[in-house]
């Protein structure tokens, strides 16, 4: 059943068993309690707000759902407007680990932030297992080049042999500075390479933040926190480009509200959650741009280096 010509298709996973965790919402500061349940074949990530008079509610973790908020990724369910925030590590960790279907219950109005990476979720994901579906994983494959920009950030798809990642930062900061990566996106690149790096702020943006209703349960316990040239967390950074490592965490997240992962290869240059939720608006709007299909074992199979330089054209012209 899972073979197609071309090569064997990868069947969909889910999770083995339920597993719970608990912690505060980077945003909301509210304690949330969070259970990741097995989800069936086909059925993709699902969000499951409970504790609400008018709950549960339930939200499809795909673009169609998602709202422009700052500094996260948002669901919002569009008959009662229920929302559910900073979805993009988790989302992040799910893409990573192979896991297809899940269904995620939260008592909260926000994913828990944990240490501020994805690590925490990829550790309950293999404490919870894996089970392989008897179903083939759907992928979108870029057709043609897509691309979306603001003055001094851009983001842009393009056709390509697997999934693959191009990312660059550029902060005014001497301990950021402009820091890449490049990735194609594989379970164990990811644990290694991405899954540890945390999301990162300022000081001096810590009050406007709070100002917004922001941050309000952000610390040096889930959060690099840098003050002029100085890391304020005691232990330093985890990787040395930390920074963009982290970018490409959220990207990978945000990704997967395309409804799996998508073949080709992402290039963002300063992109945030916003304009890759218009990339993913921009590219379901054009019936030509992209098309689902069983994953192969072809998909799995090569580096990044065959489909780098034509991306980086397509980028530049973006
Ligand atoms: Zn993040």
């Amino acid at each position: 059943m899972l073979v197609r010509s071309g090569g064997h298709a990868i069947p969909q996973n889910t999770l083995k068993n339920s597993i719970q965790c608990s912690g505060i919402g980077l945003h909301s500061g509210a304690k949330v309690n969070m259970t990741l349940h097995p989800g069936a074949p086909d059925t993709g990530i699902l969000f499951r707000r409970t504790g609400l008079p008018s709950s549960p509610v339930e939200i499809p973790a795909t673009w169609e759902y998602a709202i422009e908020t700052p500094l996260c990724t948002t669901l919002v369910d569009p008959a009662g407007g229920a929302k559910i925030a900073t979805i993009e590590h988790l989302m992040s960790a799910l893409l990573g680990c192979g896991i297809d279907n899940a269904e995620i219950e939260l008592d909260g109005p926000e994913v828990p932030v944990m240490d501020g990476s994805a690590a925490p979720f990829v550790f309950l994901i293999e404490c919870a297992g894996t089970l392989r579906q008897d179903a083939p994983r759907r992928v979108i494959e870029i057709m043609k080049d897509v691309s979306v920009s603001e003055p001094d950030r851009a983001i842009a798809l393009s056709p390509g042999i697997n999934m693959s990642v191009d990312f660059e930062i550029e902060f005014d900061s001497p301990v950021v500075a402009r820091q890449s990566w490049s990735m194609h996106v594989n379970e164990g690149a990811y644990k290694r390479d991405i899954s540890r790096a945390r999301t990162f702020g300022f000081l001096h943006e810590v009050d406007r933040m709070r100002a917004m209703g922001l941050a309000r349960g952000g610390s040096l316990d889930n959060a690099i926190v840098i003050d002029g040239d100085q890391i304020l967390n005691p232990g330093g950074l985890r990787y040395e480009n930390e920074f963009v490592r982290h970018k490409v965490l959220d990207l990978i997240g945000d990704l997967f509200l395309a409804g799996g992962p998508v073949i080709g290869l992402t290039r963002g240059v300063r992109a945030g959650h916003a304009l890759t939720l218009r990339l993913l608006q921009t590219l379901f709007a054009d019936r030509d741009a992209w098309r689902l299909r069983d994953m192969t074992e072809a998909d799995l199979a090569y580096g990044m280096g065959a489909v780098t330089p034509p991306a980086r054209a397509v980028a530049a012209r973006a």
